[in-house]
């Protein structure tokens, strides 16, 4: 699928990986990982959720054009909360489905 591959060639997409996931655990600093820092790059398209406190977003690298899905939840548990941050990378088919509905 060479027509799905150009973010390789993008300064910002090759540093992101086609699944990544940053975690907070309350009380657990020395655990907790966050997104890429070029996840910060990305450009907001649509607001799946817009309702929702949890995010879910469809996201588009500005400079290739690539598509993401970002979403957040939250979990409350005894001993400290849980946070997660998912950006996971699109197909242009994907996307443009999601587009679409
Ligand atoms: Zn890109």
């Amino acid at each position: 699928m060479p027509e799905n591959k150009r973010w390789e060639a993008c300064e910002t997409c090759k540093h992101l990986k086609d699944w990544s996931r940053g975690e907070q655990k309350g009380g657990r600093p020395e655990w907790d990982t966050s997104l890429p820092a070029e996840a910060n790059q990305l450009v907001l398209v649509r607001d799946l959720k817009p309702d929702s406190a949890r995010l879910h977003q469809l996201l588009r690298c500005a400079r290739c054009g690539t598509y993401y899905l970002y979403w957040t939840e939250y979990e409350f548990l005894v001993g400290g909360s849980e946070d997660t941050q998912t950006l996971e990378r699109l197909s242009d088919e994907a996307a443009e489905k999601l587009l679409a509905g």
